[in-house]
């Protein structure tokens, strides 16, 4: 019987963590002194490593830890380590069952996937929106505006938060207005024109491809040389 020390199992390592990270994290603490969310449902990033380094992969992924986390990059910058600890917390949310994503974002994403945005605007309510918003700037003092859409050759390609022509349409204008002044040559797009990729933040890379790809076609079919994402 061997009495050896007792290595942990990289069978089920899904997160690729190996368990030299043990010596590379010195437990020192400055990601989580400069998280914006320690101590919110107990997250310390600190536990994060070391659940992956102890093979705790399965726990990580199922605990809140990954979706508590904002991802702003703060714990890694400052980490004196170089411990990638955003790729690992993203990594996680990537391998939880897609049924158990925290359900707006997922559903944002399966909804852009299906209908070109994450809350599925039909193009006809939002080209009819647009018009009436621009015929509201024209009356607020912007004579000749519009909105241009699917303009080819235009300078600046504008993606769009869904949000705003959900709930907060009056947002837009404040862009409108600035593109006014600045004579900005921009249009947008009729269909596919959300700019929120909640496959980013879901850790899904397939679905935050396919919307990547989306703009890049928009751009090149286009013929824009700009893009805007104002999220
Ligand atoms: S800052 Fe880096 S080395 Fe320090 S505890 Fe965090 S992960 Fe470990
Ligand atoms: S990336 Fe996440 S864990 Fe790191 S500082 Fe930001 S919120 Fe905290």
């Amino acid at each position: 019987m061997s009495t050896g020390p007792i290595k942990p199992s990289r069978e089920h390592r899904l997160l690729g963590v190996a368990p030299d990270w043990a010596d590379t994290c010195l437990t020192c603490g400055t990601c989580a002194g400069g998280c914006p969310v320690t101590g919110v449902d107990g997250l310390d990033v600190r536990k994060a490593v070391r659940m992956a380094v102890l093979g705790l992969d399965q726990e990580l992924i199922d605990s809140r830890f990954p979706w508590v986390c904002t991802l702003c990059a703060r714990c890694e910058n400052a980490c004196p380590m170089g411990i990638k600890l955003t790729k690992l917390l993203r990594k996680a949310r990537g391998l939880r069952e897609r049924a158990k994503v925290p359900d707006p974002i997922h559903r944002g994403v399966v909804m852009n996937l299906e209908r070109g945005n994450n809350l599925g605007i039909p193009k006809d309510d939002f080209l009819f929106l647009l018009g009436d918003l621009a015929k509201e700037m024209e009356d607020d003092g912007f004579p000749g505006f519009y909105v241009p859409v699917d303009k080819k050759g235009a300078n600046m390609l504008v993606t769009i938060n869904s949000k705003e022509p959900f709930g907060e349409p009056d947002d837009m204008k404040f862009w409108w207005k600035i593109f006014y002044a600045a004579k900005e040559d921009w249009t947008t797009t009729s269909t596919e024109w959300e700019g929120v990729n909640w496959g980013l933040f879901s850790g899904d890379d397939e679905s935050m491809k396919t919307q990547v790809g989306r703009i890049v076609k928009h751009l090149e079919e286009l013929e824009c040389k700009t893009l805007l994402l104002p999220e």
